[in-house]
């Protein structure tokens, strides 16, 4: 068996134990694999394993393999930061965006998303932990910025995406996710349709899924360490 085949029974494994241990539904939690600075060769070998969501954060490198790999039914999720000079590639070539944290952004998204495709799917990205240096919309804010992005049409408002503070404790773990879990509920009892929360990496995936994740981002543990070199 090949080490990334390996690894992707090993991280599917660990999500369906997880899910049973803390009494999730089976199969509630997704995988999305995430595949930056990794050649598309690599992601055809995991689509052929039956993974169908990747994810992606640096836009050029993403749009050669969505390219390379348009022969596959893939589903596309532009997980990174989003500068406004990049929303029309964004809008034209993924599925779903995680990691809408300013209004600015939604209202590009939804202008240059044509309508001859499905609404863009979207996540608001809230700064969960209050970190200076990080992305996202402070949990806050989250409520007003969700009912400006009901109001766009070419985007549906799925929920939400975090990216806590590192931390190797899991009860320093769970109580990020918690907090996250919380708006999440409050998002769902104000809007119609949410029904994902993106939350778990490699380092937190169990964390992530005790208190409520839908959606893991998993990079390292499929793929393997990226070096600096391959960003
Ligand atoms: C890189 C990245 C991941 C995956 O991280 P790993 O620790 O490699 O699993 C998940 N989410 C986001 C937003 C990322 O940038």
């Amino acid at each position: 068996m090949t080490e990334i085949k390996k690894r992707f029974h090993s991280i599917n494994d660990t999500i369906r134990q997880t899910e049973k241990l803390h009494e999730r539904v089976p199969g509630s939690v997704q995988l999305l694999a995430v595949s930056k600075t990794w050649p598309a060769d690599n992601l055809r070998t995991v689509a052929e394993l039956g993974q169908r969501q990747f994810g992606e954060n640096y836009l050029q490198e993403a749009l050669e393999k969505i390219e390379a790999l348009s022969d596959l039914n893939l589903e596309w999720h532009f997980i990174g930061p989003i500068q406004s000079n990049k929303t029309r590639d964004i809008a034209a070539k993924f599925d779903w965006v995680q990691s809408v944290d300013r209004l600015k952004i939604a209202h590009r998204l939804h202008e240059q998303r044509s309508a001859a495709l499905p609404p863009l799917n979207v996540c608001i990205q809230v700064n969960i932990d209050d970190e200076v240096t990080k992305s996202g919309t402070s949990a806050d804010d989250c409520m007003a910025l969700a009912d400006e992005i009901a109001q766009l049409d070419r985007l549906c408002l799925r929920g939400l995406m975090v990216i806590p503070t590192k931390q190797t404790d899991v009860d320093a773990q769970r109580d990020s996710f918690r907090r996250a879990h919380a708006l999440f509920t409050r998002l769902q009892q104000e809007f119609d349709g949410i029904d994902t929360l993106s939350m778990g990496m490699t380092g937190d995936v169990q964390a992530a899924i005790a208190e409520g994740s839908t959606m893991v981002r998993i990079g390292t543990a499929l793929f393997g360490e990226r070096t600096p070199q391959r960003k």
